[in-house]
């Protein structure tokens, strides 16, 4: 099959790359098909983006509010219409399974529409002011022009998630997607600027990091930076925006844990910590990495968990029987292998998994067995480290109080979460716990749309949070404004 070749997007206008200047797009499940080809953009290109994108800002902002959300409904229209389409893409070039990227398309219409449907909401404030004849209120204005740097493990959610609230508060937009996974953000590009976005308000920055990064965040035009990824390249923009009036927000890596208390429903605990360690092939960041299981059950537990993970159907995402697909990359697959071995040689057990495949057709992909690693103590790295991969490290405890001490026993705070049926611990271990998320038998995860999501510590620490109201504050700022409308008194 010949690799679909992918324009860009700068100005309004769709322009095909010349062919030596691409990047190749790689299917996961089989590292021998190459299923798309974007342009590997210039420094110089970038820069371009950046003059369309003041120029759109401008235009965006003036633009009235209902237009805007008109054209955010719009586009999550589109995107539910084109579901089958983009999920196939999804599933191409990142490896989730059809029903998980099918998940995620419907998902990231639900942020348009729902940042849409804030532009009937009240808007600004009315303060009484002491002066005779005068009135104060504040109003919220864009920013101007902000960029959206996002990961590859959920391609066209985390960018819908940032440019929902971006346009709705009348930024204009540059999106640098992952280069392991361009194609669905050229498809949220299409269906934004089929629903209307005027030229420049949505610019795509694909390229090579190292060819386009001064480009990308040295522009004098950028208002702000929303990041979401590793945490070392996290500190790396921060480092590099600390200096520039620059707002910068960055939701960061994970190595959230699930409680498993004495009195928890065990088949409870357990198919939901197999679905949330193993789900999206371990590469979510709110994924299950460590468990934390009482010692009156861990033997019980240890074992059922050990059979969910040799009931998962390794597979391509596109082959309906599959349950778990491959990883993203083969430098992601030897980084989880790599991380598994060191616990292996640091004394833990691996009770169930951590291979790569070697039958055909499996072989020619990133996929690793879902891996469960056992005798786990908090000197190990994999107790420490973020694997983004199906691994889960199980260690003991006793009670509830070592069970918290646990959890907050990293640097991460992302997502925690408890089986219990004490109504008493569980609200406990709501008000101890240092995450950002924490739920009560419920996996680690972050919710709906319109549920403010972000880590605490390393995994970001941003002062607002994604999602809901919360999300809409970061791309905006207060002004303030005293008008004295009655000059005789
Ligand atoms: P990554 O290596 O940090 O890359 C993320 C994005 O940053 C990509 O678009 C990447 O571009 C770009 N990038 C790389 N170097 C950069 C630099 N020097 N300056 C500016 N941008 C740069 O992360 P990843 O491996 O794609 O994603 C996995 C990580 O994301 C995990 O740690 C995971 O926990 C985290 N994550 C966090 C959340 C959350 O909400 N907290 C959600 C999802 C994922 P290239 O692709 O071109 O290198």
């Amino acid at each position: 099959m010949r690799p679909k070749a992918v324009p860009r997007l700068v100005d309004g206008q769709w322009r095909m790359p010349a062919e030596d200047a691409c990047i190749d797009v790689v299917d996961p499940a089989d590292v021998r098909r190459i299923v798309g080809r974007v342009p590997a953009m210039s420094a110089g290109e970038i820069t371009e983006l950046y003059d369309a994108a003041a120029k759109g800002a401008q235009r965006w902002r003036a633009t009235p509010l209902l237009e805007r959300a008109r054209v955010l409904v719009d586009a999550a229209a589109d995107l539910r219409r084109r579901r089958d389409e983009i999920a196939a893409d999804l599933v191409a070039e990142m490896g989730k399974t059809r029903a998980e990227a099918t998940v995620e398309v419907v998902k990231s219409a639900d942020f348009f529409d729902y940042y849409a449907s804030l532009a009937r909401q009240p808007y600004g404030q009315l303060i009484a002011d002491g002066r005779p004849g005068t009135q104060t209120s504040v109003r919220n204005e864009p920013l101007g022009v902000v960029c959206l740097i996002t990961p590859w493990n959920d391609p066209l959610l985390t960018p819908a998630r940032k440019a929902a609230p971006a346009l709705i508060a009348g930024n204009a937009v540059v999106l640098k997607p992952a280069s392991e996974t361009p194609l669905v953000a050229v498809h949220l590009a299409r269906s934004l600027h089929d629903a209307g976005l005027p030229a420049g308000v949505l610019g795509l920055a694909v390229g090579r990091i190292s060819v386009i990064e001064a480009a990308l965040l040295d522009d004098p035009r950028l208002a702000a930076v929303s990041f979401t990824g590793s945490t070392a390249i996290g500190r790396v923009l921060r480092r590099r925006l600390a200096d520039r009036n620059v707002r910068v927000q960055a939701e960061l890596g994970g190595k959230n844990a699930s409680v498993v208390l004495a009195d928890a429903d065990l088949d409870l605990a357990v198919s939901t910590v197999a679905a949330a360690s193993f789900g999206q092939t371990g590469q979510r960041c709110t994924a299950t990495s460590r468990v934390v299981v009482d010692r009156k059950i861990a033997d019980e537990f240890v074992a059922a968990l050990v059979n969910a993970a040799a009931a998962v159907r390794l597979g391509a995402g596109d082959d309906p029987a599959s349950t778990m697909g491959p990883l993203v990359s083969r430098r992601h697959q030897v980084d989880v292998l790599a991380h598994v071995e060191r616990a292996r040689s640091q004394g833990a057990t691996i009770a169930f998994g951590g291979a790569a495949p070697s039958d055909e057709p499996l072989s020619h992909g990133c996929f690793v067995t879902p891996t469960v690693v056992t005798d786990v103590d908090p000197s190990m790295s994999i107790w420490r480290d973020e694997v983004f991969g199906p691994v889960v490290a199980v260690r003991v405890v006793d009670g509830f109080d070592e069970a918290v001490r646990a959890v907050n026993d990293s640097a991460y705070g992302l997502a925690a979460s408890v089986f219990t049926r004490d109504l008493a611990q569980s609200y406990a271990f709501v008000d101890r716990v240092d995450t950002g998320q924490v739920s009560v038998n419920l996996p680690t995860s972050g919710w709906d749309v319109h549920m403010p999501f972000g880590g605490f510590g390393d995994s970001g620490g941003s002062t607002v949070k994604e999602q809901g109201l919360e999300g809409l504050r970061f791309y905006s700022r207060v002004k303030t404004v005293a008008i004295r409308f009655d000059t005789t008194s």
